[in-house]
């Protein structure tokens, strides 16, 4: 099946005279004819549902789906993008252990790795897609347990050369971990250029209506854990009646063991009313990332053509840095645009104060085009120095373009530049 069919029909079908809309279980636990049937699901959770915080049949018909349009071999849904991160992370890595990630990446995900981790004992080098191949080798140590990048990366909107990353970290015996949030699998699918596992906070496009926050694990089944680094997956969990994760479910022992062990442990599993919204996102996820890559495109085009537009950042425009790099990766762009105003700070407030079809939010994706002034907002923590080093100029702000028509957005920026 090709995406759009497999967005509509994967994860859920319906037996003789079953609902033909994926039904929200709501139960937190399932019952059993006897005390013998349950210790088997013991031995085995993966034969069947004993309790909602390791599954639930709505959840899991849209992991189902969601790996099916990654290329995966399982899924595992999560209560938010952070939480997958996280979850994704600590599957592989303990106290001692290394991450290499790139430096463009979410706000969020830079806390986590440099502060949070940091203070379990997890330690991170950052490098950046401009550094050469040597200067990315020598961020490696023997404690080395992954490596983790944005395809399209939120807010720079500079595009991973996932090839190029999947090769270096492969030749050092781990895995690539992509976040394919900007990107969706429709755009691309990261899996097919050598990533490991994809994660994504379906809180975005996946949702797309800005209803709840969700997350999804991936595992592209594709990564040989057994070269000694990952004893967590290969050798017997005593947590688990000494189950060795690699024996018991071979390519699909890195989700099996995320659910197993770190599920049961921090209880981040979406509510399943949660899942059925995120289902109908999905279902409706190609037709609707076509229109924003037009859109995006046409409003892109428009602020080229702006005198008080100083600077676009957008993959799919020709003139971008990383043209080249969305042309080989993906067949569409997010319709998060990224510019710089002329005037700094000022001008770029009394924009945002200008629109009137854009609302100021702190959110992306949503179906409603939305604006954000980074650095009064998200980063306004930082000094002149340091947003300097994020690449935010005072006059920067990020448009999520939305799904209006778009002679209205324009009309809105139109008139919001004229005021200012
Ligand atoms: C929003 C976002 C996250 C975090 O997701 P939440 O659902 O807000 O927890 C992670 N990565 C990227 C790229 C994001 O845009």
């Amino acid at each position: 099946m090709r995406d759009e069919t497999k967005c509509l029909h994967s994860g859920y079908k319906p037996g003789n005279a079953e609902p033909r809309v994926l039904p929200i279980v709501q139960s937190t636990t399932y019952a059993y004819d006897t005390a013998e049937e349950i210790a088997k699901v013991f031995d085995d959770p993966t034969l069947s549902l004993v309790y909602s915080r390791f599954g639930n049949p709505t959840v899991m018909a849209v992991e189902d789906k969601i790996a099916d349009l990654e290329g995966g071999v399982g899924a595992m849904c999560t209560s938010s993008g952070q939480a997958a991160t996280l979850l994704s992370i600590l599957n592989l890595c303990g106290a001692g252990d290394h991450i290499v990630s790139l430096s463009a990446i979410y706000g969020g995900t830079i806390n986590l790795l440099s502060v949070t981790l940091k203070r379990l004992g997890i330690d991170v080098s950052f490098v950046s897609g401009d550094d050469t191949d040597a200067q990315i080798e020598a961020a490696f140590t023997d404690r080395t347990r992954l490596v983790f990048g944005e395809t399209i990366a939120n807010p720079a909107l500079s595009v991973l050369d996932i090839e190029r990353f999947a090769r270096i970290a492969h030749a050092h015996g781990v895995p690539l971990i992509v976040d394919n949030t900007f990107a969706t699998p429709v755009f691309c699918k990261p899996i097919g250029f050598g990533a490991d596992i994809v994660v994504h906070s379906t809180t975005k496009y996946m949702d797309g209506h800005a209803l709840q926050n969700g997350g999804v694990i991936v595992d592209g089944g594709t990564f040989d854990w057994n070269n000694g680094k990952f004893p967590e997956l290969t050798e017997p969990d005593e947590s688990y009646h000494g189950i060795s994760y690699t024996k018991a479910y071979g390519r699909a022992a890195y989700i099996i063991r995320a659910r197993m062990n770190l599920m049961r442990d921090f209880g981040v599993y979406p509510a399943a009313h949660s899942a059925f919204l995120l289902n109908l996102g999905l279902e409706t996820l190609p037709v609707r990332m076509r229109q924003y890559h037009e859109n995006g495109m046409r409003v892109a085009r428009y602020l080229e053509t702006q005198e008080k537009v100083e600077s676009i950042k957008w993959p799919a425009l020709p003139t971008d840095k990383d043209y080249a790099l969305y042309q080989k990766y993906l067949k569409g762009c997010c319709a998060v645009i990224s510019f710089d105003i002329a005037g700094g700070r000022e001008k770029a407030m009394a924009f945002l104060d200008a629109l009137k079809l854009a609302s100021n939010e702190v959110h992306v994706a949503d179906i409603r085009t939305c604006i954000l002034h980074p650095a009064s907002s998200t980063h306004r923590q930082c000094t002149p120095e340091q947003l300097k080093a994020a690449g935010i100029d005072e006059g920067l702000v990020r448009l999520s373009v939305g799904l209006e028509n778009v002679e209205d957005i324009l009309a809105d920026l139109q008139q919001a530049f004229d005021v200012i």
